[in-house]
Formats: C-alpha cells, sequence, structure tokens
C-alpha cells in the first residue's frame, strides 16, 4: 500500500511524495495519521529557520495503529494494544546510550532530531506528522489516547502540553504560591491552567487583548495588559499590588523573545525561580543584556527546559482526560487542511491569518 507525505523540498516549499508504507519491525508501529497540529517550530522550519531541511514536515500528531511490530504489545505505560487504538508518539528519540541518555536526561538525547530531521527519501519516510502514515521508531515512547480526549486535543499533547505539564512539575510550584506567566500564546495558556489546577495564584501578561481573554479561561486569577502597564517598572508594581506586596515566587518565560528574561531577573522576588522555556534561538542576534548582580542579591534559581521527560506524555494524557472540559483546550484549533493542502496551511499560520492549524492527511477532498 502506498501513502503520502509532506517533505520540504526547499525553503517555502513543500512537496507532496508518494512512498510504499512499511511493515512494522520489530519494536515498532505503524499509524495511520489522524490528524496533525501546525506547530510554531514547524512554521520556523517551513521558513529555513532550522536546521532541518528536506524533511517530512509536522511532529504533534494523533494516529489509528494500523500495524504492530514484533514484540510490541502494550504502550510505554503498559497498557495494551491493539490494531484501531488511537495513540500519540513522542516526537523525539531516546536512544539510551549518550551521554544525555546515559544521565537520565532523555529530553535532550544526543540522537534526539536524527529521526524527525532525516531525509524523506530515506527509509521508513513516515517520519513526520503531515503524512498519511507515521512509523513509531522502536526507541520512541508512545501511548493510548483517553477516549475523552478529542483528536484536535490529542494531536498537540506531545509538545507544548507535555512540556508545559513537565515544567510545572519540576518547578517546586507549591500551593498559594504566584507565577508570573510571561506570554499567553499556547504555551502560557497551557501553564496557566496547570498551574491553576496545582493551587497557585497565577498572573499572565500579555499585549494582545484576546490572549488575556483567553488566559482567564484557562485559569489566570489575575492578567496584566503591557499596553496599559508599558514599563517594567509599571509592571513589577502590578505584580506587587496583586500579591499583597509579596511578589513572584516563579516567573516563567514563554514570550520568545530575549528582553523577556531581562524582565523577569527584574520581576522575580527575593529567592524566587525563573524558568526558561521560551528563548530557544542560540542565534548571536537573539543575546540579551541583563544585571547579574539581581541573581546573586535576590539569591535567585534559573532554570532552563527543553521539552520534556518521555514518560511526561503520558501523565499529560492523564491530565487532559481529567481537565479536557474544565479549559478550553478543543477550542484553540480554528482551520482543518487536507494534505494537500499544507503549504496553504503553513503559509496561513505564518502570517497569523489562523492561530492554530491543523492537518487531517487522510482526509477526502
Ligand atoms: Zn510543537
Ligand atoms: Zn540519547
Amino acid at each position: 500500500m502506498k501513502g503520502k507525505v509532506a517533505a520540504m523540498t526547499g525553503v517555502r516549499e513543500i512537496e507532496i511524495k508518494e512512498y510504499e508504507v512499511p511493515k512494522a519491525e520489530k519494536g515498532s508501529v505503524i499509524m495511520e495519521v489522524i490528524k496533525s497540529n501546525i506547530c510554531g517550530s514547524d512554521v520556523h522550519m517551513w521558513e529555513g529557520k532550522h536546521l532541518f531541511k528536506n524533511h517530512v514536515l509536522g511532529h504533534e500528531m494523533v494516529g489509528r495503529i494500523t500495524d504492530l511490530g514484533e514484540g510490541v504489545v502494550t504502550d510505554y505505560a503498559g497498557e495494551e494494544v491493539n490494531l484501531g487504538d488511537r495513540i500519540v508518539p513522542v516526537y523525539y528519540l531516546t536512544c539510551q546510550k549518550c551521554e544525555a541518555c546515559l544521565n537520565g536526561h532523555f529530553n535532550i538525547c544526543t540522537h534526539g532530531s536524527d529521526y524527525q530531521g532525516q531525509l524523506a527519501e530515506k527509509y521508513p519516510h513516515f517520519t513526520g506528522g503531515f503524512a498519511t502514515h507515521y512509523v513509531v521508531h522502536s526507541n520512541q515512547y508512545f501511548y493510548k489516547v483517553p477516549d475523552n480526549v478529542p483528536d484536535n486535543v490529542a494531536a498537540g499533547a506531545n509538545c507544548g502540553i507535555s512540556q508545559m505539564v513537565y515544567a510545572m512539575d519540576i518547578s517546586g510550584l507549591k500551593i498559594n504560591d504566584t507565577i508570573v506567566i510571561q506570554g499567553a500564546g499556547g504555551l502560557g495558556l497551557f501553564a496557566a491552567a496547570i498551574s491553576n489546577t496545582m493551587g497557585a495564584n497565577v498572573i499572565v501578561i500579555d499585549s494582545v487583548g484576546s490572549r488575556l481573554v483567553d488566559a482567564k479561561k484557562f485559569g489566570a486569577n489575575h492578567v496584566i495588559d503591557m499596553r496599559e502597564m508599558d514599563t517594567v517598572e509599571k509592571r513589577i508594581e502590578e505584580i506587587k499590588r496583586l500579591t499583597n506586596g509579596k511578589g513572584a515566587d516563579f516567573v516563567l518565560d514563554v514570550a520568545g523573545v530575549p528582553a523577556a528574561f531581562d524582565e523577569a531577573v527584574r520581576i522575580a522576588k527575593i529567592g524566587g525561580t525563573i524558568l526558561e522555556l521560551g528563548n530557544v534561538s542560540i542565534d548571536e542576534s537573539q543575546s540579551v543584556s541583563i544585571l547579574p548582580g539581581l541573581i546573586t542579591r535576590k539569591c535567585l534559581t534559573v532554570k532552563g527546559i527543553l521539552r520534556y521527560q518521555p514518560w511526561y506524555l503520558h501523565k499529560t494524557l492523564q491530565f487532559l482526560e481529567k481537565y479536557n472540559d474544565k479549559y478550553p483546550f478543543n477550542s484553540l484549533t480554528d482551520r482543518t487542511y487536507s494534505l494537500n493542502e499544507s503549504q496553504l496551511a503553513l503559509h496561513k499560520a505564518a502570517t497569523k491569518e489562523v492561530t492554530r492549524a491543523i492537518i487531517e492527511p487522510n482526509k477526502e477532498e
């Protein structure tokens, strides 16, 4: 049987290619892709701002098992799997042999991106989500999706939500602590919902009105509009006012701009913690000056967090099973496209004409 993939052939160029769908090898699983989200990093890759080239795009997907390789009888949580089950794979590999893996940092496995980034021409071809099928590698965690979690929500479970569940879980955030979230994009909204369930006082900062409205729906107790509070000083004063003078125990940077880190250092209270996730570029143009003395004098803790430990995808699916109805996770996707429309969908996502586009690769046109 043949299947199709949307492969990058150049910057802002996509070609639909056809390949024979392989049989599942020992330890691997073949799934038919039901839905695949367009994530901000897919747009970055399409725009050529990422090292991957000529690979199959897409990494946030949910699919249905069509073939099980020898030895695969359960998912990575020990739940029995059968043909037809809905599953979500972690989007990166864990080789178990590199320095990071040997020290338990599976989230930063040196070979984590090898599979996702490989050329579309290379076997097994179905290595990205914008495709009719996907081959779950034998070194790739995957989990069954709870019945009440809709496809649109499950498709995004393996990226932003898992990253936030992981970040909040290892942050040290406790009941009644104040967390200030810089940025109310998808990551900020997920973080608001998760810290709300943990009993924290949640303050979200952004400069887009509709995002601040969403932040309230996702559990923010207070929002700060940067258009009104237009200096760092004003925002620090407002945070003090909202916390009876105590300040921010935690500052989570998911704004995606270097200046947010400088502001986080200024906002965090004495003994506070900064969680840095929003700045991922290591390009020199993305540097910023900070006052290191503030980190010393306030005894701040700074934690950088990339991806998530793979088993957090399971915790995330359980979180969604429990809270899917409480917060409007399902409202975040606003347009669905076919596989042939991948190019159009990426264009719409890049120009922000749609908030979150989703590809339905097996949809009849
Ligand atoms: Zn993603
Ligand atoms: Zn590794």
